[in-house]
């Protein structure tokens, strides 16, 4: 079972990946940002390309135990109804629950990061033949979009 990475930085503050720094007196990755995210993510991203097994996007590496993690998640759970998307977004959903092959959308954008941190979808990879990353609705997801459907 794969766990969402939910971007609360934990993993980055316990030890540094291959591509990080330890920064002794923060206790944590020196790339680790103020938000949580990692200032070498497009870096790290293009040396991984077309690798079967990335270090983003394969799910959480600590996700038992792990407080930051759960307090990440429950700041998350918006109520679908709270969450506003775009017509775009609304495409993408829709795609996705509808006609994407075995519903995985493929390809990366802004209004697709922008679902993910709303936690309506989710990255489920890449295929080594297909460069594009590939994206799956979550249960949140089809909660916003049953609710937006006119
Ligand atoms: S390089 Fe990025 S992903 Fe790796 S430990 Fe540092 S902040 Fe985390
Ligand atoms: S601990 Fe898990 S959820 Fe948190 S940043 Fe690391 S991989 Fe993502």
């Amino acid at each position: 079972m794969i766990f969402e990475c939910v971007k609360c930085g934990y993993c980055c503050t316990v030890r540094p990946c291959a591509y990080g720094e330890w920064d002794e007196e923060k206790g944590q990755c020196k790339f680790l940002t103020k938000d949580n995210l990692c200032s070498k993510y497009e870096e790290i991203k293009k040396a991984e390309f077309k690798c079967m097994y990335p270090m983003f996007g394969c799910g959480c590496s600590s996700s038992l135990f792990n407080e930051r993690r759960e307090a990440k998640i429950a700041a998350m759970a918006m109520k679908p109804k709270e969450i506003t998307i775009n017509q775009e977004q609304k495409e993408i959903l829709d795609h996705t629950m509808h006609r994407a092959a075995n519903g995985l959308y493929c390809g990366d954008s802004e209004d697709m990061q922008d679902l993910v941190k709303k936690g309506l979808m989710v990255s489920a990879g890449k295929k080594s033949f297909v460069p594009d990353e590939y994206f799956k609705i979550t249960e949140k997801g089809r909660k916003v979009f049953s609710g937006q459907e006119n």
